[in-house]
């Protein structure tokens, strides 16, 4: 058979599920859980791929991973992410989150939903294709620990090595269009807490202190100039105080101060740069201060790089524009969001690629493009109004990752 034939073969039995999929759909969009409380989620995911064939595992409190072994061939692993956010829903949809305070706001019942559509179909048409297909479901993207977890607990020595990682994220792109690039396409991300040490003293005696608020915002001006005088024109990097804390009361010098600090880039090289550049300047303005202590430093939050490997993503590029048509498929924008997912590939030492998947009304987006009113008009990933369209943003999604998987994959 060759490539398309095999595509379809999988996806013949696509039509005879799209009830199943909106129905899964919207009891997930319904009943959302929070990073690392994904147990009901977790529980329907593992059911789900024991009736489709799959061996599973639990592996990272919460996270499923189902082996679907169909003969000697390539290992393609495909990743979806389980958690909601605490965001109070506001779209007044039919199938709203029934949580309080929490809700699907970043689409991840989008991609568990098409990862399950795809583990279905690649179960059904197991004559059409060779090797081994692997479905991952990890708990906590949004928390920053979640495919650290599975990591930790073993992953790469509990599943086989797979030669290719994919995933993909619902974003307020057009349904129907799916988006991709080799190279960085979401950035790196930081969060530093810093306690800079000083020495409290009355407000009227500062000779007698080390004034640690004086400290911290020579610091925070001093921080800016890693961006504006160290970082290469043309180079990305964000370097933000989001906190600044010290003292309690005007006539108290405290004897300490924290800032909370977020990093973004897009570039390890530049990442590392700018992390020691920090540490530098920190310590070098309590050196000049006369701090009695050694600051500390308590890095948390932390994203890697999401950047597809060229190979991979040529391969996954030219299966898109072969199964969607190439005005579908568009170059990705590099956005300045993070994820974890990169962990799970850099776990095994496998390549990866990455896409976006389009789940706007693609009538309300191009009136928006035409009017220019796209960022404040297409409610964005985290928004209590993101509502991505169920179709066919799933069954886009469903497709994509048949066809990735499929074209790393052997023909039955
Ligand atoms: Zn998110
Ligand atoms: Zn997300």
């Amino acid at each position: 058979m060759d490539r398309s034939a095999v595509e379809e073969s999988v996806l013949a039995g696509l039509e005879n599920e799209l009830d199943w999929l909106g129905e899964t759909y919207r009891q997930l969009h319904a009943h959302p859980e929070l990073s690392f409380q994904e147990h009901a989620t977790s529980e329907m995911v593992a059911e789900a791929l024991g009736r489709f064939g799959f061996a599973v595992q639990h592996i990272g409190g919460t996270g499923v991973v189902g082996v679907l072994a169909n003969g000697s061939g390539p290992v393609a692993m495909a990743r979806a992410d389980m958690d909601a956010l605490p965001v109070t829903e506001a779209t007044g949809l039919p199938y709203a989150s029934q949580s309080d305070g929490v809700m699907h706001a970043c689409g991840h019942d989008v991609h568990v939903t098409a990862l399950l559509g795809a583990a279905k179909l690649m179960g059904q048409a197991r004559s059409a294709w060779r090797g081994t297909f692997i479905a991952l479901f990890q708990p906590a993207e949004e928390a920053g620990g979640g495919a650290r977890a599975m990591v930790g607990d073993g992953l790469a020595d509990k599943v086989p090595r797979p030669g290719v990682v994919l995933g993909q994220h619902v974003m307020p792109l057009p349904a129907g269009t799916l988006a991709t690039a080799a190279g960085p396409v979401l950035s790196a991300a930081d969060s530093i807490k810093v306690t800079v040490h000083g020495v409290g003293s009355h407000g009227s005696m500062p000779h007698m202190s080390v004034d640690p608020v004086v400290l911290a915002a020579s610091i925070v001006l001093k921080l800016q100039t890693i961006v504006s005088r160290e970082t290469k024109p043309g180079e990305f990097a964000v370097v933000t105080v989001g906190a600044l804390n010290a003292g309690t009361k005007s006539n108290i010098i405290p004897d300490r101060a924290t800032l909370l600090l977020n990093i973004r880039s897009y570039d390890d090289a530049v990442r590392r740069r700018v992390l020691a550049a920090i540490e530098r300047i920190v310590r070098g303005e309590c050196a000049a201060a006369g701090s009695p202590r050694e600051p500390d430093f308590e890095y948390y939050d932390q994203f890697p790089l999401t950047s597809n490997y060229p190979g991979t993503t040529e391969t996954v590029t030219q299966a898109f524009a072969a199964h969607f048509g190439p005005r579908s498929v568009q170059g990705a924008q590099r956005q300045t969001a993070s994820e974890d997912f990169s962990a799970v590939p850099d776990a095994f030492g496998a390549p990866y690629t990455y896409w976006f998947l389009g789940g706007s009304d693609p009538a309300a987006y191009s009136a928006a493009v035409a009017a220019g009113t796209v960022d404040r008009d297409i409610p964005a990933n985290h928004s209590p109004f993101f509502a991505p369209v169920p179709d066919p943003t799933l069954s886009v999604g469903v497709r994509a990752l048949v066809v990735a998987a499929l074209a790393f994959l052997d023909a039955g």
